[in-house]
Parts: C-alpha cells; sequence; structure tokens
C-alpha cells in the first residue's frame, strides 16, 4: 500500500508486536512446575495441562496440575511464613511490595506480551492498561503497608489467604488479590485461572527477583476441581477473595459457611450504559466501544446493556453501527488491533448460545459485514435491537463483544431499567448537564458509577458489587478492611458463645435451664441488686411485634413466655413466624426513603430517642434487672451505655463521609458510603438493651431500614423501646421488630431475597446457618461466628466497624475539562 492509497482509504496497516522474547521465555520453562516456598516443585500428581493461545488454537505451554497434596504443602509454606511476615514492620513490607512494582515495571513489555498470547487480548490493551495498573496497584499497596500501623491501629493481618482469580485480566486480578494481602501482612496460596497462568508465573520469578521471603506468595496453577475447591476447604486458611462467575461465588459462600473465614466475592455483571438525549453522541460511541468490546467484552463490569433516551435511538444506533464497521479484530499482538481472541472454545460456544437465543427470543442482532479470522476463537462485535428487558440476553452475563439495548424516555424510568438486573457491579451515565448525571448516580444500584467515561480504574477508587455481585472492595482504604481483623478477635478457632441463662430454652414454653454460672450470680439473690427489689410492672403490658410504625399482633396467635434467671415467668412476647418478617421486610422496603433524608435529620431522630430513652432510665434499668439477674448498678450502666452509643452514632450519622479519590485523570471519583437497603440483624442474648441498641443505632444512622430480633430470653428491654421510637419522630417502618425463635426468624430473614445483608450475633451454628441461606441472593452477612463481643467496651462494642457494615462504597467517576 502506497502513501496516497493510505491518505485515501485511511485503513490501518499491520504493527505487530514481536513474540518472540516471549515465545523464548515460555520455551526455556514449560513445562511449569509449582510455586511453592519460592521454590519452583513438581506437582504431586505429576500432571501438567495444556495453556492455549486462543489467537491461534495452539499450545502455548504446559503447567502443572497441583491437587489437594499441594495445597496442603502451599498452604503449610504459607502459615509458616505468617510468622514472620505478619510481624515484619509496616516499612519492611512496604520496601518489598515497592520492589514488587518496580520489577513489574522492569519487565513490563514481557508481561504485556505474555499476557497477550496466553489470554487473547489485544497488546494495546494489554501494554496501555493491564500492566500500567498492576504496577499502580503494588505502588499504591506498598504505601498502605508503610501507613497501616498509623491508619489502621486497632486492626491485625487476617492470616493465610486463599485467592481465585478469572482469566479475563489475569494479572491485574493478581494485583488486586495479593497488593492489598501483603501490604496488610498476609501471606497466600493464589490460583490463576486455568486457561491463563502464565503472567501469574512470570510473578513469581519476580518475587524470587525481589527476594520476597519464602513462603508469603504461593502460586498453584491447575484446575478448579483440584486447587480451587480444596483452597477453599482447607482449615489453614482464614480468608478467601474469589472473582469469577456469580455460580461459583455462591457455591464458594456455601463451602465457607461457618467455617469463619473471611470472604469476599467479586462476581458478575450486567451494567448499564445510559445515554441521555442531550449527550455528545461521538463521544458516548467512543464510549460504548470501551464499554462492551473492551477485552472482547469478556469484563465482569462491561456495559452490556445500552439504554437510550427514545429520542435519539435511531441517530445512535446508526452512529454505532457505522463505527463498527470500522472495529478490527485480528491477531492480539497486533497493535492495531481493537478487538482479540476470546479465551477458550467454550466460552466462545456459549456466547454463540446465548446470541442464538437473543434471536430465537425475536431480538434484532446486527454485526458488521466483515469475516472473522478462521484460525483461532473469534467473534464478531454484535449489536441487539428491540429487546425487552425481561428476555435472557438483558439479563444474563454473556461475557462476550454482545451489546443490547433498549430504550427510555423519563430519568426515572432508565434509573428502573438500569436497576431492574440482579446484579449491582457498575455503571455509566452519559449526559451533558451534570445535575442531571449527578441525580441519577446515587440512584443507581451499582458499585461504580462513571459519569462521561466507562470502564475507568485506580487503586486509589475501591472496586466491587451490590446485590449478587458480590460483596467487599478491592482497592482503596475501603479494599484494606477486607485483609485485616480488629486486633481484639483472637486468630483461634471460634470461641465458645456466651450464654445468659435460658439460652438453651426450648421455644414451646417449657421452663429453661439455669446455668451453673447464672446460679453462682444467682446466689444471695436480693443482696445482689444493691438493696433494690424488684417489681413487675403494675399493668401487664402485652407486647405485640413493631411493623410498619404500629403495634400489630403476631400473625401466628401465639405468645412466648419470657422467664426471669430463677425460671419465673416475667412476660410475654410474640411468637412471630414468617409472615411477620415478610410483613416486616415489606414496611422497611417501603420506609426507602429514610435513605435519602438529609443526616442532620437522622442525626436528630438519634439523639431524639436518646433523649426519650433516658427520661425512662430507671424503668430500662429495672427491666434489665429482671430479665439478667444482674445489679441495679450494672443494669444502669447498660442503659448509659445504651444512651452514649445513639449519641455516638448520632454524632456519625453526619460524619462517616466519603473521600474524594485523585485517580491519575483530569477528575475525581467521589467514594460514597451508602446505605445497603434493608438489613435483618438478630441481636446477641447478652445486654438486652444494648445490645439492641448496638445493631439498631448504626445501622439507621447510615440510612437503612431495619428488621430486628431481638434477645430471643430477654426480649423485653427491645419491645419496651416500642414506644421510645415511636415518640422520637422515626419515620414508619424504618425499624420493625420481630420477636421469637431467633435462629427460626434469622433463617427466614437470611433466605429472604429483598433484605440485603443479614447481622446475626449468636452461636457458630447459628453463624453458619445465615451464610448458607444468604447464598440465595448473595446478600452480604456479618456474623460473631460464636466469638463473644464485649458490649460495654467502645473498642468492641460501636464505631467504624460497624458504620463499615451498615454501608458499602459507591465510587462515582467524574471526569471534567473542556
Ligand atoms: P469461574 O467462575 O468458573 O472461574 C473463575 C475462577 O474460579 C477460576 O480460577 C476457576 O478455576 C475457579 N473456580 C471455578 N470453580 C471453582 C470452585 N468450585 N471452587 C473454587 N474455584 C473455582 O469462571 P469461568 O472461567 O468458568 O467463566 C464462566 C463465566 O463466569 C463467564 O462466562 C462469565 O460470565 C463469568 N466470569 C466472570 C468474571 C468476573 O470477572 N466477574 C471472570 C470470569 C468469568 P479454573 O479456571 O481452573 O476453572
Amino acid at each position: 500500500m502506497n502513501v496516497k492509497e493510505i491518505f485515501e482509504t485511511m485503513e490501518y496497516g499491520p504493527a505487530p508486536e514481536a513474540a518472540a522474547p516471549g515465545l523464548a521465555w515460555i520455551q526455556e520453562r514449560t513445562p511449569f512446575n509449582l510455586f511453592i516456598n519460592n521454590q519452583w516443585v513438581k506437582p504431586a500428581s505429576g500432571q501438567y495441562i495444556d495453556s492455549i493461545n486462543p489467537a491461534t488454537g495452539k499450545r502455548l505451554a504446559q503447567v502443572a496440575a497441583a491437587t489437594s497434596a499441594d495445597v496442603d504443602a502451599a498452604v503449610a509454606a504459607a502459615r509458616a511464613a505468617f510468622e514472620t511476615w505478619g510481624k515484619a514492620p509496616g516499612h519492611v513490607r512496604a520496601r518489598y511490595i515497592y520492589a514488587i512494582a518496580r520489577h513489574i515495571q522492569k519487565h513490563a513489555r514481557l508481561l504485556a506480551v505474555l499476557e497477550s498470547l496466553d489470554n487473547g487480548k489485544p497488546i494495546r490493551e494489554t501494554r496501555d492498561i493491564d500492566i500500567p495498573l498492576v504496577a499502580r496497584h503494588f505502588y499504591y499497596h506498598a504505601g498502605w503497608a508503610q501507613l497501616m500501623e498509623s491508619e489502621l491501629p486497632g486492626y491485625q493481618s487476617v492470616g493465610v489467604v486463599g485467592q481465585i482469580i478469572p482469566w479475563n485480566f489475569p494479572l491485574l486480578m493478581l494485583a488486586w488479590k495479593i497488593a492489598p494481602a501483603l501490604a496488610m501482612g498476609n501471606t497466600v496460596v493464589l490460583k490463576p485461572a486455568r486457561y491463563t497462568s502464565l503472567t501469574a508465573l512470570k510473578f513469581a520469578e519476580i518475587v524470587q527477583e525481589i527476594g520476597l521471603p519464602p513462603g508469603v506468595v504461593n502460586i498453584l496453577t491447575g484446575e478448579a476441581s483440584q486447587v480451587g475447591e480444596a483452597l477453599v476447604q482447607h482449615p489453614g486458611i482464614n480468608k478467601i477473595a474469589f472473582t469469577g462467575s456469580t455460580d461459583v461465588g455462591r457455591s464458594i459462600r456455601r463451602a465457607t459457611a461457618g467455617s469463619g473465614k473471611k470472604l469476599s466475592l467479586e462476581l458478575g455483571g450486567k451494567s448499564p450504559f445510559i445515554v441521555f438525549d442531550d449527550a455528545d453522541l461521538d463521544s458516548v460511541v467512543e464510549g460504548v466501544v470501551d464499554a462492551i468490546w473492551f477485552n472482547q467484552g469478556q469484563v465482569c463490569c462491561a456495559g452490556s446493556r445500552l439504554l437510550v433516551q427514545e429520542n435519539i435511538a435511531d441517530r445512535l444506533i446508526e452512529k454505532l453501527r457505522e463505527r463498527m464497521e470500522h472495529l478490527r479484530i485480528g491477531d492480539p499482538l497486533d497493535k492495531a488491533v481493537d478487538i482479540g481472541a476470546i479465551v477458550s472454545p467454550g466460552q466462545l460456544k456459549e456466547i454463540q448460545r446465548l446470541v442464538n437465543t437473543g434471536v430465537e427470543e425475536g431480538a434484532v442482532m446486527w454485526q458488521p459485514s466483515w469475516a472473522c479470522p478462521t484460525e483461532g476463537y473469534f467473534f464478531p462485535p454484535t449489536l441487539f435491537t428491540n429487546v425487552s428487558p425481561a428476555t435472557t440476553i438483558a439479563q444474563v452475563e454473556i461475557f462476550g463483544p454482545v451489546l443490547v439495548s433498549m430504550t427510555f424516555r423519563t430519568p426515572a424510568e432508565a434509573v428502573e431499567l438500569a436497576n431492574n438486573t440482579r446484579y449491582g457491579l457498575a455503571a455509566s451515565v452519559w449526559s451533558e448537564n451534570i445535575n442531571l448525571a449527578l441525580d441519577v448516580a446515587p440512584k443507581l444500584k451499582a458499585g461504580t458509577v462513571w459519569i462521561n467515561c466507562t470502564n475507568l480504574f485506580d487503586a486509589t477508587s475501591g472496586f466491587g458489587g451490590y446485590r449478587e455481585s458480590g460483596f467487599g472492595r478491592e482497592g482503596g482504604k475501603e479494599g484494606l478492611y477486607e485483609y485485616v481483623r480488629p486486633k481484639w478477635e483472637t486468630l483461634e478457632a471460634p470461641a465458645k458463645e456466651f450464654h445468659i441463662a435460658g439460652e438453651s430454652a426450648s421455644t414451646n414454653g417449657s421452663k429453661p435451664a439455669v446455668s451453673a454460672d447464672e446460679d453462682r450470680e444467682f446466689e444471695g439473690g436480693e443482696q445482689l441488686l444493691d438493696g433494690y427489689t424488684p417489681m413487675l410492672p403494675a399493668i401487664d403490658r402485652t407486647p405485640k411485634m413493631f411493623i410498619g410504625g404500629k403495634q400489630t399482633r403476631p400473625d401466628s396467635g401465639y405468645s412466648r413466655d419470657v422467664y426471669d434467671p430463677q425460671g419465673q415467668v416475667i412476660g410475654q412476647v410474640g411468637e412471630g413466624n414468617r409472615k411477620d418478617i415478610r410483613n416486616a421486610v415489606e414496611a422497611a422496603h417501603a420506609a426507602g426513603g429514610w435513605a435519602a433524608g438529609t443526616t442532620h435529620n437522622r442525626a436528630q431522630i438519634l439523639y431524639y430517642i436518646a433523649e426519650n430513652l433516658s427520661v425512662r432510665e430507671d424503668e430500662f434499668a429495672r427491666r434489665i434487672v429482671q430479665q439478667t439477674g444482674r445489679s441495679y448498678a450494672d443494669a444502669a450502666a447498660e442503659v448509659q451505655a445504651a444512651i452514649s452509643r445513639l449519641f455516638s452514632y448520632a454524632a456519625w450519622a453526619d460524619k462517616y463521609e466519603g473521600a474524594v479519590h485523585r485517580p491519575p485523570l483530569r477528575g475525581v471519583a467521589l467514594a460514597m458510603p451508602e446505605a445497603i437497603g434493608v438489613i435483618g440483624m438478630a441481636c446477641p442474648e447478652e445486654y438486652p438493651l444494648l445490645g439492641f441498641v448496638s445493631l439498631v443505632a448504626p445501622a439507621i444512622a447510615m440510612g437503612n431500614t431495619i428488621v430486628v430480633i431481638p434477645s430471643q430470653v430477654a426480649p423485653l428491654s427491645a419491645t419496651d423501646c416500642y414506644q421510645v421510637l415511636e415518640t422520637s419522630d422515626l419515620p414508619a417502618g424504618v425499624v420493625n421488630i420481630v420477636t421469637g425463635d431467633r435462629d427460626l426468624l434469622s433463617q427466614v430473614l437470611a433466605e429472604h431475597d429483598d433484605v440485603d445483608a443479614m447481622w446475626y450475633f449468636g452461636p457458630a451454628e447459628g453463624c453458619k446457618r445465615v451464610e448458607l441461606a444468604s447464598a440465595g441472593n448473595m446478600k452480604r452477612t456479618w456474623v460473631s461466628y460464636g466469638h463473644p463481643r464485649d458490649w460495654m467496651d467502645t473498642v468492641q462494642g460501636e464505631g467504624e466497624e460497624f458504620l463499615r457494615e451498615a454501608t458499602q462504597v459507591k465510587n462515582v467517576w467524574v471526569p471534567y475539562g473542556e
């Protein structure tokens, strides 16, 4: 082609990156062994699996197929290394992590070539996006290692972390996992995806190069059924961090339930890309290219649902088709290629299957006129119009270069359509009207919202999902908390639950056994009550449920007895059931406007609750004495602590704010802690008033609406709060209280698809049941694993840990400039 022809056609010629250095590196090392204790170790099975170049379908390398014996060895190495690495000063860890970042940069080109060969993604992306972001992630976290002691003083490392990553961003996902884990003093065993292990193995060489202590990072290649599952189940692992499909995430949630392992899940998505009629359509078209054809659409946060305002839809679709005609697909190592290869034949088949389903369901499919290469696994960019929101292609994550488009008329309709998905990972909003865009952003159920941009990532800004897109964040300060636990918690197996009298009581009204401890506490009877003689209330009160701001009778029509520690009946409360929980969840949803109110207003109401409680301090103290047999002084101290706690969260209500990140672009990312939605909570048995207040106050302070199951054996302190709540201007439905069998009601709440999070403070067995049941809609859980917590202690019983559990961070990216 001569210059004149090029000038007329404006066609790109090929601009190939040399594969030779990458292929030579592979050739010298294949078959690759496992990386344990900084050594290359043959797999116990003696087996190796092929790693294929998706652009050619030919074998690139062989990597070891680890099995559970190798997992045992790697976990043992990581455990041993944790003994020293976990105690190393932050500055020491920072130096190592900094060295990793430097070495990533030194080998950047090789890493980019290897990634393109192994995964099929264009070199333009691996060179300019994946690898620079990997280096950035390690630099950023070297900083957090340095600052851990001063910035997270109340926290300790978790221990040994099992990390399982997918194939779509092999080295970047490794960085997102390993950098924060190491920064916070953990050691890791990482399993790359079966299709894409090579850059992780190059990373292992970097670990050796920089002299990271042996066992801090261990890398096991192989199959999910052999390595992944063994890691998830291994008792020597304290946390699992997973990125991948929602189905596997769900199975990991179930497998780890009750084990006490921390868990973070970054799962699938079906992210909306919303275009208002005043958007700059040329920018929008380039945005769509980045949203859905970046990495062949194999991106968890791909903007795969194009939602366009009806009056501009035809114009935009026409422009988009024109642009699609000019996209270039082919050799990933060609620097002028936009779209590379799909990772595997299986993934290619799945994309084709879903596209066929779209056509069968009546949507109109359009693909450019040019043909894909016949060698390797390629799929053309595909656009669906005439899509109805309930169809398969509008709901299911396709994970390929396939865009479905739908239209809307009003902003409210756009929000409704955008949120019409079980996922909640990301969203893009396109409008020249920044007021409109910033109004829509908080209404979207998504962990990241990009305004007039898309698929931007940076280590400063936590990334992660709402709803079935998972929980936990990667990046930002919020991401660090996934790799630490409060210092006061031990690393040992779950301790025995703190029991008080009646804990073991059967639920059908039989008299509870009084434990030996309680007997002891009650020796001497009234003398222990500081001279105070407990009096039963003059008029029998019969607390019902508290639902939607009203006291309602239990659906069952049954009541359950409440006993004092000596086994005397001191009252009754309603026997809550499934129907009461459903009503309470409905009422909590109806009160969703609570989150949209001002933080000042929420603070005022919390102060008001405290004020009303303090007026009845004596009565509440007497109630605690009556239910627990503790001394009056002790009970009065509990009431005081509850009032103080309400003040704390009133104070926090307008102070627990987000951050303004400065990622490396002209613009900002606003990290906003948002309410989670409806939280179900089972209160601890101990401290009937303080336990209740300690959970309720942070949740409502942050804008959640809640369904609370009070202490099962001492519920009267919570039911006595009905009148306090009624007289404190709290809107109906913000707090709903259902009394009864804690485990039975918790199960219903944990299974409920309209409950967004579940907190459970009780025995280990109950925690396990809650975690298992929560897998249905992947709701976030916060359970005590049977660990006792000192509720009177302000370090353990209140503060940022509670506020973090009551919120999820949304990052809103706002670029600026002309
Ligand atoms: P998976 O979720 O199956 O794989 C992700 C990682 O988990 C891989 O390392 C895999 O190992 C491992 N794994 C799989 N099953 C288990 C298990 N039971 N226990 C422990 N580890 C396990 O994703 P796929 O690769 O199968 O892709 C399927 C679909 O998942 C895609 O079409 C896409 O929709 C979605 N996906 C989403 C991603 C995201 O970023 N959110 C990333 C990748 C896929 P191995 O590679 O050996 O199978």
